[in-house]
This record gives C-alpha cells, sequence and structure tokens, in this order.
C-alpha cells in the first residue's frame, strides 16, 4: 500500500511527498493526527521544498558576482545612500511600479553590494532577476540582428546592470541597449550602476540624442542614488596605514632615532 501510493505521488510530480510519506504516516500516527493534519503536514513539506528549489535556482540564474546582502551593507561608511530610500526598496513596491534605481558613484563605494542586496531581495520576494555588466552586455548586443535572442534582458522582473562608464558602447549595441530599456519601460525594473554622471552618457553612447532618450525612460520612474566618499576597498588599507603613521610619530616622541 506505502509503495503504491509513494509511485502515484511521483507520477503526480509530488515527489518530496512520496520521499516523506512513510516517516509523517509515523509521526501523525504517533501525534494521533486528523487525516486533515497528516495531509496539511505533507502538503506543507512539499511547498515548501518547491519554494526552497525554486529560491535556489533563480539564485543561481542571477547570476551575481557575490552574494551580500543589505544586511551586510554599513550604511554609516557609505555617503549619500539614504538608509530609509533602500529599506523602503527591499520592500519591493519598487518592482510592481516597474521603478528603475540608478546608482552613481565613483568605484569602491558599494554600487555593486546594494544592487545585488537589493537583488537578492526580490529573489527572496520570488521575482526572478539577472545580473550582468554593461561590457557582457554590450559585446553580446552587438552581436544581434534582432531583440529576439535578447529575452534574458527582457523577461526577468529586475534587470540588474552594472558597470556603465567603464566602456564606451559601439553604435549598435548602443541602439539595441535603448530598445531594451525602452521594452522594459513601466514593465520591469532596471537596477543600474555608473561612475559616469548622466551628463557624460551623451559620449558614452556615442550618440547624445540617443543617450537622453535612454535617461528619459530610465529615469521617468526611477531613484537616483548619487554616493560619494572613499572607496571600501581600501578602508582598511587605509587605517592600517593611518596606524602605521600614528605608531611611527609615537615612536619618535619616545626618542627613536632614524636607521
Ligand atoms: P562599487 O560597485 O561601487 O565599485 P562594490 O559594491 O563592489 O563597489 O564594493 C567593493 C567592496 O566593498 C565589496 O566587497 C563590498 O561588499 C564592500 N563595500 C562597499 N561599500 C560597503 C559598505 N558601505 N558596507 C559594507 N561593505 C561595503
Ligand atoms: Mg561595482
Amino acid at each position: 500500500m506505502l509503495e503504491k501510493v509513494e509511485s502515484t505521488l511521483d507520477e503526480l510530480g509530488l515527489h518530496t511527498m512520496s520521499e516523506l510519506l512513510s516517516s509523517q504516516c509515523e509521526q501523525s500516527l504517533a501525534k494521533e493526527h486528523s487525516y486533515l493534519e497528516f495531509l496539511e503536514a505533507l502538503l506543507t513539506e512539499e511547498i515548501e521544498e518547491r519554494k526552497r528549489r525554486s529560491f535556489e535556482i533563480r539564485m543561481k540564474t542571477a547570476s551575481f558576482p557575490f552574494k551580500k546582502t543589505l544586511d551586510e551593507f554599513d550604511f554609516s561608511w557609505a555617503k549619500g545612500v539614504d538608509r530609509r530610500v533602500i529599506t523602503e526598496l527591499a520592500g519591493l513596491g519598487f518592482i510592481h511600479s516597474a521603478t528603475n534605481v540608478c546608482l552613481l558613484g565613483p568605484p569602491g563605494v558599494g554600487k555593486t553590494h546594494l544592487s545585488v542586496g537589493l537583488g537578492i531581495e526580490a529573489i527572496v520576494g520570488g521575482n526572478v532577476v539577472y545580473f550582468t555588466t554593461m561590457a557582457k552586455m554590450a559585446n553580446e548586443l552587438g552581436g544581434l540582428n534582432s531583440l529576439r535572442r535578447a529575452r534574458k534582458y527582457l523577461s526577468p522582473k529586475v534587470l540588474i546592470i552594472d558597470e556603465i562608464g567603464y566602456r564606451p558602447i559601439d553604435a549598435k549595441a548602443a541602439v539595441h541597449f535603448f530598445e531594451i530599456v525602452s521594452e522594459r519601460y513601466e514593465s520591469g525594473s532596471i537596477i543600474c550602476s555608473s561612475n559616469k554622471g548622466f551628463q557624460e552618457w551623451g559620449s558614452l553612447f556615442g550618440d547624445s540624442v540617443l543617450a537622453t532618450a535612454i535617461l528619459d525612460r530610465l529615469l521617468h520612474h526611477g531613484v537616483v542614488m548619487n554616493i560619494k566618499g572613499d572607496s571600501y576597498r581600501l578602508k582598511d588599507r587605509k587605517r592600517q596605514g593611518i596606524a602605521s603613521h600614528l605608531e611611527v610619530a609615537q615612536a619618535y616622541e619616545k626618542g627613536a632615532t632614524i636607521e
């Protein structure tokens, strides 16, 4: 009987229920569960396992360069990052309104970290996210004749485009990029980051009219964050630097001589 039910569950694609059937039978007998309680426990396991698997798959297909969460972000270090805005974004309302997020600032101030952190929140919320860099995207778009092969940039609920501005974009890629931004306009969010101010996007895309059209769509429903300050990557090195200078100064005070 047990085996027959297990194979029926497998046939129906309810593999977790099948796997746990025997142990749940024992547990439910011991706890004197009703039929409904028994069924509910098994169904809950199946749903939880599916959610876990779906989360893992979405994390994998998101192609994050690293996995850092918003909890790991030090808001006291970052200048120009409004914690309330990030918390609001983490509530994921921005996805439902297809609002874009643009993070601007010099290298090392946490643009990628914040993008990934928001991306992870979006995945936890059940959304499909895809992370890419402008360089990768431009390479690929430059070789396309139509957007039919660009589904991965169109279908995710959240598209993260990192590092806009490190390399100029060729004309064909720029036009496809514009088409993608237009297609996503008011239907899917873009989180982008750039080390260049918007006024420099004209030369970046090699066409100021095109750049204006891209920015028009990107910023119509958009949150812009101008991040300032020093690179977090250099933070510890700087601290070490200060420490060593202090040590030298203290040593002099104690009468040290230069060797
Ligand atoms: P950017 O994309 O602006 O160049 P990253 O997001 O790649 O910078 O940050 C560089 C490194 O420093 C990453 O490991 C990131 O996690 C870390 N980092 C940057 N800013 C912060 C911050 N405010 N709090 C914690 N870690 C940070
Ligand atoms: Mg970065």
